[in-house]
């Protein structure tokens, strides 16, 4: 997944200065993953001011969203040239 989508690879990468319409995304693409508020728990670890509990939250609150590569390249140029773009379900 982290080879695949240049998204997540930024997320991963970036995680101590991304922004909050980033995190979003990154929480919303994570719920497609069966460990995914675990890794969402990790990563969110490396933000100043991480808040478990507003981790929590926020996972939950992105599990309302359908976001697939295509979406989010109107906020992250490079997924489209991801092979998710095309709106195919994440790799679990
Ligand atoms: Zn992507």
């Amino acid at each position: 997944m982290y080879d695949k989508c240049a998204f997540i690879k930024h997320c991963v990468d970036n995680a101590k200065t991304l922004s909050e319409p980033l995190w979003h995304l990154f929480a919303c693409v994570l719920n497609s993953f069966s460990n995914g508020e675990d890794l969402f728990d990790y990563y969110s670890q490396n933000y100043p001011g991480y808040n478990p509990l507003a981790t929590k939250k926020k996972f939950k609150n992105a599990s309302k969203y359908n976001v697939s590569c295509k979406t989010i390249s109107n906020y992250f140029a490079d997924c489209a040239k991801c092979k998710y773009k095309k709106g195919e379900k994440y790799d679990r």
